[in-house]
């Protein structure tokens, strides 16, 4: 699993991967079985439908750069051998991103569904969850029998649709059904913060894809948003549907979700205030904490999670008792060097972002921590264990606190601060690095979203981007009235 951010700098190698955790076997029931994450859910899903399920390689890695070659030629070599050893099937299940790019691979997913596809033969089922970020393309339909997303962002119904997947599936190993699927690609792209599916118009969208899925002879129904930063053809959103045995049913529901999209295309754009406003709005705000969303620097998207720009702006307006984290390994080793107490000067983040510089860091050293920390509830990801590896805390004046990490952490569990016993609650305002999967961790908090139009890998407005491998003509690049010829 990769969600891969083909404008950042540097690639994903298999340190990242193993930096993450690969595990192969009943290891990744250990890891995995009890998580709110599609593999948990594959597992159960196989036990109530009176299938064994024999866990063969599972690898992911934090959002970043495209993946080497080498990684993932060696990572597909291995779950291949794993299948193969597994001896006879009843049916596959793969938890893919659906995102991903490897470096000659720019449809890294289609590829492993098609490498797959090429090596259990025609007949045994092959179902796969996807992200709702995924970029679906056509051979990811093709190469396998049913596709299954998450309908949800932030992603919190991860173990669901690995579950149902299960379900799709065993009903295909039982041969009750041949599985038959249709895509539609509507030719846009949607901005992050329009993808959240409890905000109008998606919301709406999702809601008609469930009611779809309820339709015999509908199996299942997703609508994907898709990926927007990656410059590859298949980027954008997507509406598959799943049905037993019929492919023009499942033809007409995609194109009745893809109609959808287009129809609320003008309603599929937010534009978020520049920092300098949503600063002077956080000083106002009576519900705090305010949450500064850093949607330019969201770690979860690929981004550097080191940009200084918010927090900058938070200390020339006069800001006080903020929070915020960046990476920043140096940082955290001179922290470290200077000791838990002692008091410190240097410069932090602001690194891999150069959309402003370093951040002066000058006070004392609270805390340094392992970084480790357990998430049980539900949060995007899925993840339970975490690590965001050796950690900082320093005082800075006016009870200003930043977190200084050595791993690219996203923010999809309080842990990350209450580990430190930091209290989110507390504060007048805490800069968040995501775009819209921090909710389901923050919003309990109770403060007040301030989403910002920051810079970054990972900007609100696709318009910032340039793309050359995108299929065009698609919005908002292009003119409307050229899209619509070739859509219609
Ligand atoms: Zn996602």
């Amino acid at each position: 699993m990769h969600e891969s951010n083909t404008f950042a700098d540097g690639v994903t190698d298999l340190f990242a991967f193993e930096a993450c955790g690969i595990e192969m076997g009943e290891g990744i029931a250990r890891r995995w079985g009890q998580a709110h994450h599609e593999v948990g859910g594959f597992i159960e899903g196989a036990g109530r439908s009176k299938f064994a399920a024999i866990p063969t390689l599972m690898a992911w890695a934090t959002p970043a750069g495209p993946v080497t070659k080498s990684a993932y030629e060696g990572l597909i070599d291995r779950l291949l051998q794993a299948i193969e050893s597994a001896g006879p099937l009843d049916a596959v299940l793969l938890a893919l991103h659906g995102a991903m790019v490897a470096e000659g691979y720019p449809d890294a997913d289609g590829n492993t569904l098609y490498r797959v596809r090429h090596a259990i033969g025609p007949d045994i089922p092959l179902v796969a969850t996807l992200d709702y970020h995924a970029n679906v393309s056509m051979l990811m339909v093709s190469a396998s029998d049913a596709l299954i997303a998450y309908r949800t962002y932030p992603h919190i119904d991860q173990r669901s649709r690995g579950m149902d997947a299960a379900r799709i599936a065993a009903m295909a190993a039982r041969k009750e059904c041949r599985l038959k699927q249709a895509l539609a690609k509507p030719p846009l792209l949607v901005p992050i913060l329009s993808q959240e599916t409890s905000r109008e118009p998606m919301r709406s969208i999702m809601a008609e894809a469930v009611e779809i899925s309820y339709e015999s002879p509908v199996l299942d129904a997703s609508v994907l948003a898709g990926f927007p930063y990656a410059d590859v053809q298949e980027a954008g959103p997507a509406c598959v549907v799943v049905t037993a045995g019929d492919s023009s049913v499942a033809q007409r529901c995609v194109e009745q979700l893809g109609d959808r999209f287009w129809t609320h295309r003008h309603a599929l754009t937010t534009t978020p205030p520049s920092a300098e406003e949503a600063v002077r709005r956080a000083l106002e705000v009576e519900k705090t904490p305010a949450l500064l969303i850093d949607v330019g620097d969201n770690v979860g998207g690929g981004s550097a999670a080191d940009s200084t720009v918010i927090f900058h702006e938070w200390i020339r307006q006069g800001g006080s008792k903020g929070i915020v984290v960046l990476f920043d390994p140096h940082a955290v080793r001179a922290c470290l060097a200077a000791g838990v107490g002692e008091q410190i000067v240097l410069s932090a983040g602001g690194r891999v972002d150069r959309h402003a510089p370093p951040l002066p860091v000058s006070g004392r050293v609270r805390l340094v921590h392992d970084g480790r920390y357990v998430e049980d509830e539900p949060r995007h990801g899925g993840l339970r264990t975490n690590d965001q590896g050796l950690t900082a805390v320093v005082e800075l004046a006016d009870e200003n606190l930043v977190v200084l990490t050595t791993r690219r952490q996203p923010p999809f569990s309080l842990g990350q601060l209450t580990s430190l016993g930091l209290r989110p609650e507390n504060a007048r305002a805490v800069v968040v690095k995501a775009a819209i999967a921090y909710k389901a961790a923050y919003e309990p908090l109770g403060g007040t979203i301030i989403e910002v139009d920051s810079p970054g890998l990972t900007a609100a407005n696709p318009a910032r981007f340039h793309y050359d491998r995108l299929r065009r003509p698609i919005l908002p690049l292009d003119p409307e009235a050229m899209v619509e010829a070739r859509w219609r």
